[in-house]
């Protein structure tokens, strides 16, 4: 009896651990199918956002280009995939708050190097149609709090900006077209000065990017800066895919990572150094002719394709090239870059309620000010936001 009765309890032991093992197994399944039908929604969103800047900028269309940023979509499919992907945000939300790069983790870390901001060289690439609608909020707001350490790049003459930040405004007298050699122009202007600084790291903004400094100074302290770092952000999900010009009509395919300029990306000097040879003087315009890539592309392919060298990614990087949405608030202020810019004729910007309304801050770039920088006199008393 009491034999059958110790039976029939490892049988029905037995047996509920096989249906609870059968209902784990479901459970996994369908989890996995969610994950990869988001990470599927969420690179096409990607890819769309890429193709669109293909399309909507002339450095790439109409020029002799061996660029594939992106697959070809078609445009309905673009809009699909635009809509899928901003229809996500709460799904993506939840995935941005998940430490997921190596670099957002390593800033707990105690720092390898005590640095301060002005061992950084930030260089702002701008032209002189946006020094009133762009860098005018920059300068009033991240920049004003660092105008020592930072180098403003344009194309031409502008007697208001000098007297704002003097010889830190630099005329680097390149064409102001936004095509490919133009844009490398720019950069080889700002490598060579950054080179002449003596400063530890080189660091690189669009006009369109919100700069926290006391988060940048953080992340970059946790490498030497003697050592051989690119950090930034990849815009596209998968190496690029080039083709070398080595002289005499031969060709090469080359594949490499590059951090998308457009969320700011930065170079230690020891690493820099060892990039003159393709990039000091008139060579990275040569570079850039021999892949035919814009500026930021050429970065990646001396350091990853010339050196050997990989891209450190970060996830505190952010261009508006990616769901601005998906930034959360508690997370703010660990960010190094923000950015704005506008989708479909919506706003793609940081969600936060802010010291200012929209209209009056549509980039919300004065908002983040205020919170990083309750003292500036023009920001209203200090609330919760
Ligand atoms: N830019 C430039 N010359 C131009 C147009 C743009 O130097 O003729 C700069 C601009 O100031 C910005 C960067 O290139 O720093 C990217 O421009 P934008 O944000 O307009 O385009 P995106 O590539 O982000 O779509
Ligand atoms: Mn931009």
């Amino acid at each position: 009896m009491l034999k059958s009765y110790g039976r029939k309890t490892v049988l029905s032991i037995a047996g509920a651990t096989v249906t609870c093992l059968v209902v784990l197994l479901v459970i996994a399944q369908h989890q996995r199918v969610e994950v990869d039908g988001m990470q599927n929604e969420r690179e096409i969103g990607l890819r769309s956002l890429q193709s669109l800047r293909e399309q909507g900028t002339d450095y790439v269309a109409g020029q002799d280009t061996t660029v594939s940023r992106s697959p070809g979509n078609g445009e309905s499919e673009i809009k699909k995939g635009f809509s899928a992907y901003f229809s996500k945000l709460t799904r993506g939300r939840r995935e941005a708050e998940k430490p997921t790069l190596s670099v957002s983790a390593a800033t707990n870390a105690a720092p390898v190097e005590d640095i301060t901001a002005d061992d950084i060289f930030i260089a702002v690439k701008t032209t002189k149609k946006f020094h009133k609608s762009r860098l005018d909020l920059l300068l009033d707001t991240w920049i004003s709090r660092n105008m020592k350490q930072t180098y403003i790049f344009t194309d031409g003459e502008d007697e208001e900006l000098k007297k704002k930040i003097g010889s830190h405004a630099i005329n680097t007298n390149c064409s102001a077209a936004h095509s490919r050699q133009a844009l490398s122009c720019k950069m080889a202007v700002e490598y060579d000065k950054f080179i002449e600084s003596g400063k530890k790291w080189f660091c690189h903004v669009d006009d369109d990017n919100y700069v926290n400094v006391r988060s940048l100074v953080k992340l970059l302290s946790n490498y030497p800066h003697t050592q051989d770092m690119y950090i930034g952000k990849p815009s596209l999900d998968r190496p690029i895919e080039a083709t070398e010009r080595l002289g005499d009509n031969k060709m090469r395919p080359v594949n490499f990572w590059f951090a998308t300029g457009g969320a700011g990306f930065c170079v230690s000097r020891g690493l820099a150094l060892k990039m003159s040879p393709w990039a000091s003087g008139g060579h990275f315009m040569n570079t850039a002719e021999k892949i035919r890539l814009p500026d930021d592309c050429t970065i990646g392919y001396i350091i990853e394709s010339v050196l050997g060298v990989p891209l450190t990614r970060s996830n505190l990087f952010h261009s508006h090239l990616e769901n601005l949405q998906q930034v959360s608030r508690a997370e703010l202020h660990k960010q190094v870059t923000l950015s704005y810019g506008m989708f479909e004729n919506k706003r793609n910007i940081i969600s936060m309620k802010g010291a200012f309304p929209i209209e009056e801050d549509p980039s919300r770039f004065k908002s983040v000010h205020c919170l990083f920088y309750p003292d500036t006199p023009w920001c209203p008393p200090q609330v919760a936001y």
